[in-house]
């Protein structure tokens, strides 16, 4: 093994599965965050395989289980007439495919769960309402009162842990707004299936809903393009904002309509993406999850990949020695998330089709078999890490 400790930047999804994957191999870890308490930011989240087997192998799947809701089935919709364009089965299907559950749940679910694990792994400390603005020795070691072997960003997709790595990555508005809101069960339209995710599809824009137990009512996201306003996620959408995602779905069955006119505080969450970039300084310093490759969620995968790299980082860290753990995290990451953000862009470009690739789409799924559709994600919901 080459490292004892690390210091992590960042307590969101990456930054604690980093702490409980080293934790695993043996390593500490002091986690600063810069909230002085960790909240529920956001809604919803979708838990693919590939990112439940990770949580499996850490301690801290039955803990989301108990929570969570396992979706029959993963479905594509026309969002002009309802119609049902390709179906995906998930529930028992994934668990025997893939070898693990894919799950729908609040982001707080998934973010307590990890948190009560750091707290209760001695091998992690936990620094709350901590900002930091350069990972310098200094100012790291100011809140921990230790020189760390390793220093990992996961500060998401803001970073200033980037900041130590020349070449790296920089982060762009990509042109797509998501508007966030949840819907009651008792006031939830029956379009909204019940028992799976949806993905209703129409001419530059998409509508994902998925029921979320917690809430006993439905996680909406509603993707479309649009202008961006700060270099900040969760605004709340203002009648400016919300007119934008009416526009932007005229045309739109009226149920579907409807529910975006009615939506309760929908949030605005301006998308960003990062671009290629070095994730490591060939020393010391290395970036997970977003702060390496924040991506569209078109392919609902971000939080698994913070998930993946965590555990892969600790993979490698625990064979070699610094410099070369570190490369080849990198080179191994980089491809896996390359390959998840090409898949995305091609979901974007098939989702927000119009006119006759609009019709062509419709017609591949239609001839598409639910078991062809689950081969081609294999290489996705399939994947082990350190295999
Ligand atoms: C609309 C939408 C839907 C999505 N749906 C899915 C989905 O269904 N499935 C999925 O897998 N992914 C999804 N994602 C992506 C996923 O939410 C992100 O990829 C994931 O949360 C990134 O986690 P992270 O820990 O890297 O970053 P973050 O969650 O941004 O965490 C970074 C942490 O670092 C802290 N921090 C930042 N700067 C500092 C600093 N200077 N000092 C100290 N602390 C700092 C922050 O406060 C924060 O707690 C979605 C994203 C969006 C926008």
């Amino acid at each position: 093994m080459s490292i004892k400790h690390a210091t992590i930047v960042g307590a969101g999804v990456a930054g604690l599965t980093t702490a409980l994957s080293l934790a695993a191999k043996g390593i500490s870890s002091d986690v600063i965050e810069q909230a002085p308490q960790l909240g529920e930011v956001g809604a919803g989240l979708q838990l693919s395989p590939n990112a439940t087997r990770v949580l499996a192998a850490l301690g801290v799947l039955a803990d989301v289980e108990r929570h969570w809701l396992e979706p029959r089935s993963i479905r594509l919709a026309s969002g002009l007439d309802l119609r049902s364009l390709a179906d995906l089965p998930a529930g028992e299907f994934a668990r025997r495919r893939w070898g693990s559950p894919y799950g729908v749940l609040h982001r707080s679910t998934l973010q307590q769960a990890l948190l009560r694990a750091v707290l209760s792994a001695p091998l992690c400390k936990l620094h709350l309402g901590r900002r930091i603005d350069g990972v310098g020795a200094d100012a790291l070691g100011h809140v921990t009162g230790r020189r760390p072997d390793l220093v990992v960003g996961a500060d998401g997709a803001w970073s200033v842990a980037r900041d130590a790595i020349s070449g790296a990555p920089a982060v762009s508005f990509s042109g797509n707004i998501a508007w966030r809101f949840t819907v009651s069960a008792a006031e939830a339209p029956s379009f909204l299936s019940r028992g799976g995710v949806t993905a209703h599809l129409g001419p530059r824009a998409h509508l994902v809903s998925y029921p979320l137990k917690e809430i006993n009512g439905f996680n909406l996201v509603a993707i479309a393009a649009g202008a961006r306003s700060d270099e900040s996620w969760a605004l709340q959408a203002d009648a400016a904002r919300r007119s934008m995602l009416l526009d932007q779905f005229s045309g739109w069955h009226r149920d579907i309509r409807r529910v975006l006119s009615d939506a309760d505080s929908p949030t605005f969450w301006p998308l960003y993406q990062a671009s290629d970039g070095q994730w490591q300084n060939g020393r010391d310093t290395v970036l997970v999850g977003d702060a390496a490759h924040a991506m569209m969620p078109f392919s609902a995968q971000g939080a698994a990949m913070a998930i993946e790299d965590a555990f892969s980082l600790a993979h490698h860290v625990s064979r070699t020695t610094l410099p070369q753990a570190l490369a080849h995290f990198e080179a191994e990451r980089k491809a896996r998330a390359a390959r998840v953000k090409a898949r995305g862009e091609f979901n974007r470009f098939a989702y927000h089709a119009r006119g006759p690739v609009r019709f062509a789409r419709d017609i591949v799924l239609a001839l598409r078999s639910p078991e062809s559709i689950a081969a081609d994600l294999d290489w996705l919901y399939g994947h082990k890490i350190g295999d």
